[in-house]
């Protein structure tokens, strides 16, 4: 699990959201703790500690586990309705309700929800109270790219001359959106965690990225990361030899429609699926795999997969090492594969535990692992970002890329996190319609042509940041913002 830090270790400023950046890496050296005395930061900062020691602040805290909420409600009405409306103190009922599309879930039970549904439940909860402190651990987990961002704005709504928002997010294109401050957090899992002080949000990231806090002169990850694909040995020297093909296809379920258009795709390609939740993304893999048929006669191709399910229920009784050595023995005593897959993504600390008491992060991990030692063509991998933290994300997109790269195969990726999506894909699907009702698959197109028509259905633009090349998103209506948009350039490829 990642350091969290207790509220006595935060440095926020007031009418300005800070975010964390957590890493899970081991330091070399530790900063002193007197840094971080109240004497020591500006004045808003030490008046803040003072209101702390006083018992004078009112903190609201979205956590973490949303699917834990339903179990914690002990009211005999449990709907969003009652749930929202007891705990309203602030006049922005409406401006909740409808940022965060709850209106159609109003009157239903919370044990009903969805991990999306809930999760926009629980901020809608926050955002409704008067608080001296808001707190939102994760907010993102769960949501689609246009739920990520309408979370961000009801968030910064929150921002008043007297109160403080914190943030802990994954996400570092919401964590850019959404903040005016970020402190990252490093350390050693388990062990102990140091907080940074705040920094510009652009300055925040870079640290992080780079692992590397020049005001300090501390050095807390021995690499840094970055997102330029043709970089040194990362380059990829793409021999497409094979292609295949899926027909135009049409499928129903219960009230829902999906029409996807038919596309070809090659080997040494991955495809990213980008889109809102509800538009079929989980039923296009799972036509793929074969394991959902297309309405009528139409079929798609055999072709043999390795599917990472978008969720993971750990039936296996035994220990990490065991399931892989019952699922995916051959890959995993290869050499290659260890260095590739299993050494980058970090299982070591808990290769011999079992699987039914795994954290979420290292279920996803394993996950990982499984989907990609199963010898198959395709590699259909739905949502790998959830629960990793964003150092373990940028980890897990690169030791994707490099096997379906090394091994000339095909990769079709569900992926939310803007970065990680735009990190590993060499072409994009985009899902439009309407979200569990009517939904559209469009053939596979450019990274550049498929961002622009993604990002043009949600009003925001991206730029890339000249230090990492990490895409960044434009304030609304800020100067690049407009003249991107007036352009049609949403998206840019360099
Ligand atoms: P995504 O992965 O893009 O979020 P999904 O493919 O999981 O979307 O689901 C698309 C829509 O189909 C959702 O509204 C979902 O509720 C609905 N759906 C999924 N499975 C079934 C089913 N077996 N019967 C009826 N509706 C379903
Ligand atoms: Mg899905």
């Amino acid at each position: 699990m990642p350091p969290t830090a207790s509220s006595s270790t935060v440095f926020p400023c007031p009418a300005l959201a800070t975010s964390w950046v957590l890493s899970e890496r081991t330091v070399s050296a530790r900063v002193p703790r007197s840094r971080f005395s109240p004497e020591s930061l500006s004045p808003t900062w030490a008046d803040y500690f003072t209101k702390l020691l006083e018992d004078d602040l009112k903190a609201v805290v979205k956590p973490q586990y949303v699917d834990q909420i339903p179990k914690a409600i002990r009211t005999p009405d449990k709907s969003v309705k009652f749930l929202i409306e007891g705990r309203r103190s602030l006049d922005n009922l409406d401006e909740v309700l409808d940022t965060l599309e709850l209106r159609h879930i109003y009157d239903r039970d919370v044990t009903l929800l969805s991990g999306g549904e809930l999760q926009r439940f629980a901020i809608g909860t926050v955002c409704v109270q008067k608080a001296d402190v808001y707190m939102f651990d994760e907010p993102s987990s769960y949501l689609d790219v246009k739920q990520r961002l309408s979370a961000a704005r009801i968030i910064r709504s929150l921002l008043r001359p007297d109160d403080y928002v914190i943030v802990v997010e994954h996400d570092l294109s919401v964590l850019d959106y959404l903040s005016d401050y970020v402190c990252c957090l490093y350390g050693q899992p388990a062990v102990y965690g140091v907080v940074t002080l705040p920094h510009s949000v652009r300055e925040g990231i870079n640290i992080f990225l780079d692992g590397h806090i020049p005001t300090e002169n501390l050095r807390f990850r021995d690499e840094s990361l970055t997102f330029r694909i043709a970089e040194g040995t990362e380059e990829f020297i793409q021999e497409k030899s094979r292609a295949f093909k899926y027909p135009a296809m049409e499928k129903t379920m219960g009230n829902f429609h999906l029409s996807i258009d038919a596309g070809s795709f090659s080997d040494s390609e991955i495809i990213v699926m980008m889109g809102e939740n509800g538009t079929g993304k989980t039923t296009f893999c799972r036509l793929l795999a074969g394991v959902l048929k297309p309405d009528g006669t139409k079929r798609v191709p055999e072709m043999k997969i390795s599917m990472k399910p978008q969720t993971i229920t750990p039936k296996f009784e035994g220990t990490v090492r065991q399931l892989f050595f019952k699922k995916i023995k051959a890959a995993f005593l290869s050499p290659q594969f260890q260095t590739d897959v299993v050494k980058p993504l970090k299982l070591d600390d808990f290769i011999d535990q079992e699987v039914k008491h795994l954290s979420g992060g290292e279920l996803q991990r394993v996950a990982i692992v499984l989907a990609l030692g199963i010898p198959a063509d395709i590699y259909l991998i739905d949502e790998p970002s959830a629960y990793l933290d964003s150092e373990q994300r940028i980890i897990a997109s690169r030791v994707i890329k490099r096997f379906i790269m090394h091994a000339k195969k095909t990769a079709f990726i569900v992926e939310h996190d803007f970065i990680m999506a735009t990190y590993l894909a060499d072409r994009v699907i985009v899902f439009d319609g309407k979200p569990g009702i009517d939904a559209h698959a469009n053939k596979p197109e450019s990274l550049l042509t498929g961002c622009n028509t993604f990002l043009k259905n949600l009003d925001v633009t991206f730029r890339r940041d000249p230090t990492n090349y990490r895409p960044r998103i434009n304030k609304l209506n800020s100067q690049l913002d407009q003249e991107q948009k007036l352009s049609g350039n949403y998206f840019f490829l360099d």
